[in-house]
């Protein structure tokens, strides 16, 4: 069983020994303007946090995300970090967000002194599940005022923090109406999903922000950097002036009137994402192709399935994800451990999911729901090498 889904993979990468080994994910600055755009913004001088490139960036994802404001900073983590401070977020409050993420997600609440609070996820693509999270609030969750507290923990909660999921949109619109119905906040953690959309809508702007990461293995990158999406005003004003540092607007004189941040995205990144983001397209249609490949090849293999785009949603499909089915959890994690011992050996690098963040020791004793459906995927799901170089 496992080396037919080797040889299935590997009838879709690259087969000469000198492609090998093939990563995850690796970045591409063939046929984009990335030397140009640099070498002009070198040339100016401007590399720093102010100039035009990060102007043109932030336009341009603008227009690309149809987002009426677009924040670039340094990277992903710092966009949720500010993001979720934006909506409110302060020491000893809780914010809800699913288990099976990227570490950044918890680290971002927790560098506000805030705390992870785990609720499960939809199997059906790998996000925060609204009935969970219903059903889990009304469990432990109590209105004061206009503040929601977790009962068991005499904490707030203080925002809900949903993740798409390699690139596949979480169904917002029922977590926002749950969300909605507690007066929380949604925050999206958009980090894997530029490209994504619910409904025609960029995935992050349905929520009150939304976090976009342009680390150097997502689907383009500024060698570091993240981004904030929202169409509410006064979060786009605050969130600028907090990224760079408080200060009153003044010609020479230093008043800075809020402890704020230096998170703004340099220049040279800036110039560096733009020329990514003219590539956009492109890679959304190879990795579409990528996916449709890897589908083919893997069509007639048992216990196994590849997660397709969820219903009326678009994904950029970052990353291929697979999983094995029908079969039990343990099972499930011993075929999984076979295939990536071989896959490695053979040079194929596939990455299993993430460990789920309540498992990791500074995590371990957060409060949380029932997360059933979190560690069942947790050793099922995987990913397949999905550069959309791949293709070329
Ligand atoms: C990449 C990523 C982040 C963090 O972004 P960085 O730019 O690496 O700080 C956050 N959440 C998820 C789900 C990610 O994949």
């Amino acid at each position: 069983m496992i080396s037919s889904i080797v040889k299935a993979i590997q009838s879709v990468c690259p087969e000469s020994s000198t492609d090998l080994p093939i990563p995850l994910h690796e970045p591409s600055f063939k046929g984009t303007n990335a030397w140009t755009y640099t070498k002009e913004c070198l040339d100016s001088g401007w590399v720093s946090t102010a100039g035009i490139w990060v102007n043109r960036f932030e336009q341009e994802l603008a227009n690309y995300t149809s987002a009426k404001h677009v924040i670039a900073v340094t990277n992903g983590t710092v966009a949720l970090r500010l993001a979720l401070h934006l909506v409110g977020v302060r020491h000893h409050d809780e914010v809800i967000m699913p288990p099976l993420s990227f570490v950044a997600t918890a680290n971002a609440a927790s560098h506000l002194g805030a705390i992870p609070h785990f609720v499960d996820i939809d199997p059906s693509n790998l996000g925060l599940c609204p009935t969970a999270l219903r059903e889990h609030l009304s469990h432990i969750a109590e209105r004061r005022g206009f503040d929601t507290y977790n009962c068991l923990t005499g904490k707030r909660i203080a925002a809900v923090l949903p993740v798409h999921v390699f690139g596949h949109p979480a169904n917002i619109s029922a977590i926002k109406s749950v969300a909605d119905e507690w007066g929380l906040p949604v925050v999206e953690d958009a980090a894997e999903s530029l490209g994504s959309f619910c409904n025609s809508i960029h995935t992050g702007l349905l929520g009150e922000v939304g976090c976009i990461s342009f680390n150097g293995n997502k689907i383009i990158t500024t060698g570091g950097g993240g981004a904030l999406l929202t169409n509410n005003p006064k979060l786009a004003a605050h969130a600028r002036y907090l990224s760079t540092t408080a200060k009153q607007a003044h010609p020479w004189e230093f008043v800075h009137d809020e402890v704020a941040w230096n998170d703004r995205m340099p220049n040279l990144n800036a110039a560096l994402g733009l020329s990514q983001l003219e590539d956009l397209t492109n890679r959304l249609f190879k990795k579409k192709l990528l996916f449709s490949k890897y589908k083919a090849a893997f069509a007639d293999l048992n216990n196994i399935e590849l997660l397709d785009q969820p219903p009326d949603s678009t994904s950029n499909f970052w990353l291929v994800t697979a999983r094995f089915i029908d079969i039990d959890r343990s099972s499930a994690e011993i075929q999984r451990n076979k295939l990536l011992q071989l896959t490695h050996q053979a040079g194929l690098l596939l990455r299993p999911i993430w460990k789920p963040l309540n498992q990791l020791q500074m995590y371990t004793n957060c409060p949380s729901g029932d997360l059933r459906n979190s560690e069942d995927q947790g050793s099922r799901v995987f990913n397949l090498p999905s550069s959309p170089q791949i293709l070329s």
